[in-house]
Parts: C-alpha cells; structure tokens; sequence
C-alpha cells in the first residue's frame, strides 16, 4: 500500500533508540524526510548513520534534552531551516522513574510532567501553526498501555500519560478542520532498553533474575511475547500516513491484548 508521505518532513523525538528509533526508521522507509534528537550526540550518530545505510538518506539529528524549553525551540528552529516545516511530528519521550507513590518525590513529578506532558505540548505549539497554514499534518503522541490499565510500581507514568491522552484528544478537536490528526499510540510491553531497565529493577525488589521478570510479563499477554519495537513503529507510521485521513482524536493499543478491558 502507498501510504502517501514520499517527501514528507517528520521529526520524532527520544529516537535514538527504542521506539521512537523504530519509528524514525518506519518513516525513513516511507521515504520521509526525517530528523531525530536525543540527549546524547553518540547514540544520535549511530543511529543516523544506521538509518543511511538502511534507507539511503541521513537523518539530521539533533540533541535534545525534552525536560528543557530552550533545546526543544533549538531542534525546532534547526530541524526547520535545514529541512522546512514539519509534516510529521512524533512527540516520544523517555520512561519516566518507576515507582509507588510513597517513592516519589516533588521533583520527580515534576521532572515526569516536564519530560511526558510538557514536551509534548511544547513541541506540539512549535509545529501547529504551520500545520494549520499549510493545511495538511500528524502529530502521534506515543503513551502507553498504562493509559487503560494502569501499571503497578509506574505511578508517574500511569498518571502522566493520561494528561498526554486528554491533550491529544483536546487538541485533535481544535485542529481537525485544517486537515490535521492528532492521535496517540500505547505500546504495550516491547523489547527495548525500557523494559529491560523495569525487569531489573523489579528483579531487585522480589529477588528474582530479570529474565524471570520478563518471562512472567510476557505470560501476562495473550499473544504470549513482549512486542517488538518495529511492532510498535508500524501503528505511528499508519497514523501518520495520507491513508489515515479520518482518524483523529484516538488512542491506539498495540499491546498484543496485553489490556484486559473491552474499550
Ligand atoms: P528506550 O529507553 O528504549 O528509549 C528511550 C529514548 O528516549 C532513547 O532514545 C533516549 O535517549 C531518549 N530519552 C530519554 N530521556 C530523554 C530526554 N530527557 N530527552 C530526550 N531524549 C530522551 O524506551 P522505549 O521503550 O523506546 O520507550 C519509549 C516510550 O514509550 C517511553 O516513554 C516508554 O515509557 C514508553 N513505553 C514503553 C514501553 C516498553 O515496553 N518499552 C511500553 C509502554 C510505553
């Protein structure tokens, strides 16, 4: 299926590994032009250079620390004068810290709501006026399955990302008449560095090996496996596609059924 996006200008955030890498990735085989950022410039290298290899073109990439304003408007204004307005805009970001309530501070709830929410909506004011004007975007928003079930131990995160569901949704409704699509995507358990990152540290508090771990969450899924990332990427590239014209507005599980619930 042609999806439409030859040559469209997509930047997705948090991609140096992971999901938002995957998604790059999507994009770039989409024949998007496409820029990254993270916060570190090595593991922005190797991936551009992966994506050359893979796909032909370089990404631009930019480092970007999502918690801070000033590197946001920087990978903007700079993703911009070298490729032109953003078609495409993937707000991904970091996990936020594991944790019960009783283990969180003031300020890791703030680092969350700056790192999982305010991005998000900052990067989303940098692009939406150009969307508008040219009549035609997408922006997805990667959340997560927490979102319909929340996840024991991940209290930022079950919480923050409902801001970021009530944003997409908001936001959709203010801009769909200019052709623009907001939706949100919720991965659910996917092989990468996060999720090894929560099975050891879950590992720790039951005294059990981070394989164990693992293994007991992908018995919690019906399709009986942790996703893979590229699993995820395909959703986000669907959305963002030409092809996905009238869905905005939505959340998107990719959770081989991982939540349990009808909606
Ligand atoms: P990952 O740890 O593999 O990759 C995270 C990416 O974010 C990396 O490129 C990292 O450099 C970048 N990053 C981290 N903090 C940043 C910051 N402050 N500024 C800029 N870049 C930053 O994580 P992932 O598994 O790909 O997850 C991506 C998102 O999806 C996360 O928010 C995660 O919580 C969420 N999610 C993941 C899973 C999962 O099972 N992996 C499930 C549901 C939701």
């Amino acid at each position: 299926m042609d999806l439409g996006i030859k040559g469209k200008i997509a930047l997705v955030t948090a991609s140096s590994k992971g999901i938002g890498k995957a998604v790059a990735e999507g994009l770039a085989a989409e024949g998007c032009v496409v820029a990254i950022c993270a916060r570190n410039k090595d593991d922005l290298l190797t991936t551009a250079n992966e994506i050359k290899k893979k796909y032909g073109a370089e990404p631009i990439w930019c480092v970007c620390d999502l918690n801070k304003l000033r590197d946001i408007e920087n990978t903007f204004y700079t993703v911009t004068r070298q490729l032109g307005k953003i078609d495409i805009l993937v707000n991904n970001c970091g996990g936020p810290e594991a944790g019960h309530f009783q283990d969180l501070t003031d300020s890791n709830w703030q680092a969350a709501f700056e790192q999982v929410l305010l991005s998000t909506v900052r990067f989303s004011n940098l692009v939406v006026p150009d969307m508008i004007l040219q009549e035609w975007g997408r922006i997805i928003n990667i959340t997560s399955v927490a979102v319909k079930q929340p996840i024991d131990n991940l209290m930022l995160s079950n919480s923050l990302r409902n801001g970021v569901i009530g944003f997409t949704k908001s936001l959709s409704n203010e801009v769909a008449k200019y052709n623009v699509t907001v939706n949100s995507v919720a991965p659910g358990y996917t092989l990468t560095n996060r999720i090894y990152d929560l099975a050891v540290h879950k590992a720790k508090q039951v005294e059990k090996s981070h394989e164990a771990i693992l293994t007991e969450m992908a018995k919690e899924i019906p399709m009986n496996r942790l996703a893979g990332a590229e699993e995820i990427a395909s959703a986000v590239v669907y959305l963002a596609s030409k092809t996905a014209s009238y869905i905005t507005g939505n959340t998107i599980q990719v959770d081989g059924g991982l939540n349990k619930g009808v909606y």
